[in-house]
């Protein structure tokens, strides 16, 4: 039912690239009110477990429910209508335009522009988000003036734009300055404590366990180990698959 259980449910995940199995029967939970990571070395399939969430890549095999609901054949934007919102590892803000207005955009899987609310409210709810991101002094800026930090900033307040019930973060630490990753760590804290899930991929390991309470740890295209940061930390299988590279 979609009250109770984990919030996103994968189970037996697939997807090929000719012969490589980028994602090859990938199962794991998110559960509700938590922060999950994902890690893994590098071309173990974690950003393609990303796109098969979102909808960006189709699985060949495979279920994901959110709250009870299957939504794997759902195109993007019904996943985001569903409560589903993500960042990129690469931001893909317009530089061109203002930092308020990229939050305005409808871009691919918003909500902007279906129907809902009005553009003053809209515009109202930019603003808030961007004072929460510490970016609201810079509403009026040209986006692509912005150092990539604070770009990785605007990314994450467009995805909350949807006010999504889970968060999917794809290296949000990757190539921002310490300042940066202190104030992120606190947003993500923030937001949590305000009822959002998130699930988060990175490459920090120091990050991730600070920052998780449960962890997914992925090896050739699946799940080969989950648990709490404490325990993860000191398995020895982990530290050869997520070391070993
Ligand atoms: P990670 O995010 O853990 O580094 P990826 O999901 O990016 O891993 O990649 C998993 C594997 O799938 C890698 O071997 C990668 O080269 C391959 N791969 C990913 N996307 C494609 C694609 N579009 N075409 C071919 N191979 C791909």
């Amino acid at each position: 039912s979609p009250g109770t259980g984990p919030l996103l449910v994968v189970e037996g995940l697939t997807r090929h690239f000719g012969g490589v199995r980028a994602v090859d029967g990938c199962s794991f939970t998110v559960e509700r009110g938590s922060i999950t990571g994902l890690i893994g070395p590098n071309g173990s399939g974690k950003t393609t477990v990303f796109n098969l969430l979102d909808g960006g890549l189709r699985a060949q095999a495979g279920t994901v429910h959110l709250a009870g609901r299957p939504i794997h054949a759902l195109p993007p934007h019904r996943r985001a209508r569903a409560g589903l919102a993500r960042t990129y590892q690469a931001t893909r803000i317009f530089p061109s335009l203002t930092v308020l207005e990229n939050l305005l955009v409808p871009g691919r899987g918003s909500r902007a522009g279906s129907g809902t609310g009005s553009v003053a409210g809209s515009t109202t709810r930019a603003r808030e988000w961007l004072e929460f991101v510490g970016m609201g002094e810079y509403a009026g800026h040209p986006a692509g003036r912005l150092s990539y930090g604070q770009q990785k900033l605007v990314e994450l307040a467009q995805a909350l734009m949807l006010e999504p019930r889970l968060l999917l973060l794809d290296e949000p630490a990757a190539g921002i300055n310490p300042a940066l990753v202190e104030r992120l760590c606190e947003i993500i804290r923030t937001l949590n404590r305000g009822g959002m899930t998130v699930l988060i991929v990175e490459h920090d390991l120091p990050l991730v366990l600070s920052l998780c309470d449960r962890v997914h740890v992925m090896a050739e295209g699946r799940v080969l180990a989950s648990g709490p940061p404490g325990r993860i930390e000191h398995d020895p299988a982990v530290q050869d698959a997520y070391l070993g590279e």
